[in-house]
């Protein structure tokens, strides 16, 4: 049996057509497949790889880590130097207000601890959540995910969870004194790149603080510099009151964390003690890369140019079966008439080198969302491959 084969017959399968590329070696900006083929990868892995893939400062910390020690027993009963330091250097760099760092293994499981840290909190169990949100796959993650197609099959999930329009002042009237927390993504990423106005997110977080409501911002996707500032909030103005971060804040490695006050999180000790429990949460292998990861975003100039970068693909992509492009920094949507003709550039793509993909509720968009290492020069090279692809779509569908 060769490996495609053994691939789709014993590593579960969660889609009918995997993309099953086997890469054999990864860094920067490229991907390099068994066969000796190069890809420049214009989605990072979906918004993990900011600072490209094998970063040799966060490959040296993780060989670091893995001579002194591996795991050591749960989280949160030893002191671990990388955990100790990524949290303190990630409460240096957000508002005095998220001083405290609980970290997690994934995206999805600081989804779930920020809502167990809202309900505790205000002692309220109502959760409002957006339309065409995505804060992850588990069960609680689910219930708040915002669209019911992807939802439906898993029922029952959580009760008490009310999905309201995004970017709509109409929906900010259903907050009141019973809303233990509103979760809702800074931009939404898999609605295709749709960004709030800034009017809107001001207006959320007075309505928050009126009521007593917590504000969680997901910046899994939209932080680390993805947005051209670090977090996406910023952009806004606004402060959560928890934040949740996953995807790059691990360097490539898993991790995940909610973040909030220390006396907001202080109730996770009692009533019961150990309100959140993870064996491997914040491995401290994950939080050794992660910090080396983040010190290269800081202090490598690589986040002043993201705007400039986003720009760049914005000022090149243009073209009459481009319908509308949404650029918010390095997280980019090209939009289509169709999925048809999205799927066609995306095929076109890969075989001429390029990974891209489609959203998960925008299938007519196109994703662009590279390590944000990306050169002018490799994004000149993309656009025109991209460019040609389309040129070749629209001959096609021209009458003879
Ligand atoms: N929130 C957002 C905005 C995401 O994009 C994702 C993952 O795509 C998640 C949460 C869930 O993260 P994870 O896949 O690590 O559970």
């Amino acid at each position: 049996m060769n490996k495609r084969e053994l691939f789709l017959r014993h590593v579960a399968q969660t889609s009918p057509a995997p993309l099953g590329l086997e890469i054999v070696k990864a860094s920067g900006t490229t991907l390099r497949d068994a066969a000796g083929k190069k890809y420049l990868d214009l989605i990072a892995g979906i918004s993990v790889c900011n600072v490209g893939h094998r970063h040799p400062k966060v490959v040296k910390a993780i060989k670091k880590q893995l001579n002194d020690y591996m795991h050591l027993l749960v989280y949160g009963e030893m002191i671990e130097t990388p955990q100790v330091q990524y949290a303190k250097w990630l409460t240096e760099h957000l508002p005095a207000s998220l001083n405290s760092v609980y970290f997690t293994n994934s995206g999805a499981e600081a989804t779930e601890g920020a809502m167990k840290l809202a309900k505790r909190v205000t002692n309220r169990t109502r959760i409002i959540a957006f339309n065409k949100s995505y804060h992850g796959s588990t069960q609680g993650a689910l219930s708040v995910m915002g669209d019911e197609y992807w939802r439906n099959a898993f029922r029952p999930l959580l009760p008490d969870v009310l999905h309201l329009e995004y970017d709509s002042f109409e929906s900010l009237q259903e907050i009141n004194n019973q809303t233990a927390c509103v979760i809702a993504e800074t931009i939404q990423a898999e609605r295709g790149v749709v960004a709030p106005s800034g009017e809107w997110m001001t207006a959320l977080e007075q309505k928050c603080r009126e009521t007593g409501t917590l504000l969680v911002l997901d910046e899994i996707q939209t932080g680390f510099g993805r947005t051209g500032s670090l977090w996406g909030f910023e952009q806004f103005k606004v402060v959560p009151d928890i934040v949740l971060m996953g995807k790059a804040l691990g360097g490539g490695m898993p991790l995940g964390a909610f973040v909030a006050d220390r006396k907001l999180m202080q109730v996770l000790t009692e009533n019961p003690v150990l309100g959140h429990i993870t064996t491997f949460g914040g491995h401290p292998v994950c939080c050794a890369a992660g910090l080396a990861a983040f010190k290269v975003l800081l202090k490598d100039g690589i986040m002043p140019e993201v705007a400039d970068k986003g720009a760049l693909f914005r000022e090149l992509l243009q073209h009459p079966l481009i319908k509308t492009i949404r650029v918010n920094g390095l997280l980019i949507a090209l939009e289509f008439d169709n999925f048809d003709i999205n799927k066609k550039v995306i095929d076109g793509c890969l075989q001429q080198g390029l990974l891209t993909d489609w959203f998960l509720f925008a299938p007519e968009c196109l994703r662009i969302a590279p390590p944000l290492t990306i050169s002018a020069k490799e994004i000149k090279k993309a656009v025109k491959i991209m460019l040609s692809i389309l040129d070749a779509i629209q001959a096609e569908a021209a009458p003879m």
